[in-house]
């Protein structure tokens, strides 16, 4: 078999290798048919069944209630920041958001665009950090609060969520849904593009709350209304039918696994090896994010010393480490350390710093 990076990719990211594996297996055959699941129409049996079974895995997974729809969507997490405005802000309405980072400002300065918002919290200045829930200012005429649960550039992560009593609470989840069981009935949406958590990109889940749906303004090109997506079971036009194949074949694993607090039992040993390193560096290294928001899903930190962190750069890649450089907007380092990044890709960076700092402490 053929060597596997420690891939600590930010997005496209790492997949199981039983997930690479089993879709090579099925690749140019799907299961019998003599034909590539990329090959057939997405009104066929076989994909109707794809379809039907990964809203099942997704709903079980996260024990989604009665009343949400899960949709497959195409254009990314970024296309949403348009469409949660463009269907529910009307007029007399403001889009109101919590500004925790890059992804949360991306959203809000779509919805800009589109109609009024207003910032309910924002992150204390000069920290990387999620503010107290006590700080979240609904307006009242809010048409819902947007968050973003994991900010992935500055590896941030919301501990619990606002309640936001009859105002919708709509998520942005790219970089941290399924790293952790929550309580779905909270929110009025939830979105996240698939790959870094889900598979691969192609496919944008949704899940919304059917209330929402009727609520949306209908006066909207076709593709951009969810109800249109809901009601034709995501169907209305050609799906991304294999990214769709392979996040089923993702949430078949996860469930393998034991499900969600299985998984998010994993997902804080792999990251507590690393912070764990940082807070007893003496000062070597540093974790960007302020403690109570450290994320699972993005480690982000730095070296005291500037030209060390520059050999630290420099050095990482020979030692088969992928992925450590931090975004441009935060510089530094960065680890993104999803769901199917292995333990021992974590282990294995864990003791790289700290024999680096041995040998350069
Ligand atoms: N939101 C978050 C939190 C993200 O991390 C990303 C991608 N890095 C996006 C949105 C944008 O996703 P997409 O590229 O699918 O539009």
């Amino acid at each position: 078999m053929s060597k596997r990076a420690y891939n600590f990719n930010a997005g496209p990211a790492a997949l199981p290798l039983e997930v690479l594996q089993q879709a090579q297996e099925e690749l140019v055959d799907y299961r019998g048919i003599g034909m590539s699941l990329m090959e057939i129409s997405h009104r066929s049996k076989e994909y109707e069944a794809v379809n039907a079974e990964t809203q099942q895995l997704l709903k079980d997974l996260l024990g989604i209630p009665e009343g949400y729809k899960v949709l497959f969507l195409q254009g990314g997490a970024s296309t949403q920041f348009a469409m949660i405005p463009l269907n529910f802000l009307s007029e007399g309405k403001v889009g109101a958001y919590v500004h925790t980072g890059s992804w949360a400002e991306k959203a809000i300065k779509e919805a800009e665009l589109i109609g009024q918002t207003a910032i309910a919290a924002e992150t204390k200045p000069g920290t990387l950090s999620i503010p107290a829930l006590s700080e979240i200012q609904i307006p009242e005429n809010a048409a819902y609060l947007h968050i973003t649960s994991n900010e992935t550039i500055a590896g941030t992560q919301y501990q619990e969520y606002p309640d936001t009593g009859s105002v919708p609470l709509i998520a942005d989840m790219s970089s941290d849904i399924l790293s952790h069981p929550f309580d779905v009935s909270k929110f009025g949406l939830i979105y996240a593009g698939a790959q870094k958590n889900l598979g691969p990109s192609g496919v944008t889940v949704v899940i919304i709350r059917e209330d929402l749906l009727e609520k949306a303004n209908k006066k909207l090109p076709t593709m951009l209304r969810y109800s249109v997506h809901a009601k034709n079971d995501s169907l209305y036009n050609t799906p991304p039918a294999y990214s769709v194949y392979i996040v089923n074949l993702v949430l078949k694993w996860l469930t393998k696994l034991g499900g969600l607090e299985a998984v998010a039992k994993l997902n804080k040993e792999k990251t507590d090896l690393l912070y764990d390193v940082f807070d007893n560096s003496g000062g070597f290294y540093e974790g960007l994010a302020e403690k109570g928001s450290r994320s699972t899903m993005n480690v982000t930190w730095k070296l005291k010393d500037e030209e060390l962190e520059k050999k630290f750069i420099q050095e990482f890649p020979s030692q088969g480490f992928i992925g450590l450089k931090g975004h441009r907007s935060v510089g530094h380092l960065r680890a993104s350390t999803y769901n199917a990044v292995p333990y021992e890709a974590c282990k294995a960076l864990a003791d790289f710093l700290k024999d680096f700092q041995q040998r350069n402490g």
